[in-house]
């Protein structure tokens, strides 16, 4: 059975007693107002900026629902790449899970298909989840290509992978569009392409690993939209920017499913 997720995509916000602030809020609230799953069913995860994942992890032991992420790794195992923080470094602080593969990485930081895919190894190598991210600019989706461009971006950097490895990835479909920029995708388009990565992924593992990969839907997603883009079939979840940066609206999309 595959598991709800609330994820949190910071991105480069708050210093590190800000992070420890907005974390312990979020948690207080989430105390206030349990979510009615239980863990086996619904994780929570805050992808903070690096400095705020060691002091997080201390918050958030003690709830088997809250984990902590990285929003980045490198591409090397480690040595001389000044200011770049590895798989290892990452999973030494305790955080399980890494996101790979953001359209922000892709575009300012020339992130290619095959350094996706060296990622995701050495992620899954040293014991971290990959949140493994694709999505369409708004040209694509105009040419009517989105479908094989998100194909294009799950064939190139995680078909590698056997099965066994494949049950770690979290995938988020992100249309670059709809991120950060206020315009959701419609229920029906998120269910859409949820659908279509769910029969890529049986074509390639069988319906058993599809049927149990979590995919996540990330762009705009808000305390006013959640519940109804949550309530489709295949969408199992966000990928938060903004609203992940407040604590009602977070918790409140945690409570969305
Ligand atoms: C993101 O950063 O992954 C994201 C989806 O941002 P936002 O929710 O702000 O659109």
């Amino acid at each position: 059975m595959r598991r709800k997720i609330a994820a949190g995509n910071w991105k480069m916000n708050t210093t590190l007693n800000e992070g420890k602030e907005l974390i312990e809020n979020m948690l207080s609230k989430l105390d206030e107002n349990p979510p009615k799953q239980n863990a086996d069913e619904l994780l929570v995860i805050f992808g903070t900026p690096f400095i705020t994942i060691e002091s997080g992890m201390q918050l958030v032991s003690g709830n088997p629902m809250v984990k902590m992420a990285a929003q980045n790794c490198y591409s090397e195992e480690k040595g001389a790449y000044t200011g770049e923080i590895s798989v290892s470094m990452i999973k030494s602080t305790g955080a399980e899970y890494v996101i790979i593969g953001h359209s922000e990485r892709r575009e300012y930081f020339h992130e290619s298909h095959e350094m996706l895919a060296k990622k995701v190894d050495l992620a899954l190598k040293h014991d971290l989840k990959p949140i493994f991210c694709c999505g369409e600019k708004l040209e694509i989706r105009e040419k009517n290509t989105h479908f094989n461009l998100v194909k294009r971006q799950i064939e190139e950097s995680l078909f590698h992978l056997g099965a066994e490895d494949f049950k770690n990835i979290v995938i988020a479909y992100e249309p670059v569009w709809a991120i950060g920029t206020g315009v959701t995708a419609s229920p029906e388009q998120a269910q859409e392409m949820h659908a279509f990565i769910r029969n890529l992924l049986a074509e390639r593992y069988g319906p058993k690993v599809a049927s149990d990969t979590s995919i996540l839907y990330g762009g705009s997603v808000s305390a006013k939209n959640a519940a109804e883009l949550f309530a489709n079939p295949d969408v199992d979840g966000g990928l938060v920017g903004g609203a992940s940066l407040k604590a009602d609206d977070f918790v409140t999309i945690i409570n969305s499913f």
